[in-house]
């Protein structure tokens, strides 16, 4: 892909990919939204089946607990830019449902163009992974969430990056008790986000 010069354009460019096979099932490219110009930049795994939908990154049941966290971090989503590793939704059919599957690292590297692009566009001061497979695509291998929070990281596609767990995780927790230590968990990972991109003086980039 040759340099973008605008991220209207590469949105425009990302609706056409067929750069995967994962176009074929999902019903449109999810892009990233937010400020061009924002200091944080959340990165999320994939589109959820709201997201698909609606056609906009961490909605649905996820993105409330996104909102809870960010309120704990007393952290505006207005002024993020909110973005997926991967744009189209994975998934595979049960009954009427779509059961969410998780990108293969083919289907990250494949998608590596557009969040590159967003990153080069967007020139945020820190990069937050929600989740495995957003800190797979930023930090370039495989990177475990519990061994990893809790301090800037440098990426091998941008640095500083902050690793946290996906704000689903949350909702799969098996009790009330341990959704509220999770989501403490992840309102803190935000709040060290927020406090890096206070402190830098400049965009970083690896
Ligand atoms: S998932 Fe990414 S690489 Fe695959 S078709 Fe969609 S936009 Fe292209």
């Amino acid at each position: 892909m040759s340099r973008p010069d605008s991220l209207d354009r590469v949105r425009r460019r990302a609706r056409d990919c067929r750069d995967c096979g994962l176009w074929r099932e999902a019903t449109q490219t999810v892009f990233g939204e937010g400020p061009h110009s924002a200091a944080i930049m959340l990165v999320g795994e994939q589109p959820g089946d709201r997201e698909d939908r609606a056609g906009r990154p961490v909605v649905g049941p996820a993105g409330r607990v996104l909102d809870e966290a960010l309120e704990v971090a007393s952290i505006d989503r207005a002024a993020l830019y909110t973005t997926n590793a991967v744009k189209h939704f994975k998934f595979r059919e049960r009954g009427k449902r779509r059961i969410h599957q998780r990108p293969s690292v083919g289907e990250i590297d494949a998608c590596l163009q557009w969040l590159r692009a967003e990153i080069e566009l967007v020139s945020p001061r820190v990069v937050v992974a929600l989740g495995a497979s957003a800190a797979h695509a930023l930090m370039g291998r495989a990177t475990a969430i519990g061994a990893n929070r809790g301090h800037p990281l440098e990426g091998a596609l941008f640095s500083p990056v902050v690793v946290t767990a996906h704000p689903s995780s949350v909702l799969r927790e098996r009790d009330r008790e341990a959704r509220g230590a999770a989501l403490a968990q992840l309102g803190e990972d935000l709040r060290l986000a927020a406090e890096i991109a206070r402190a830098a003086p400049e965009n970083g980039r690896a």
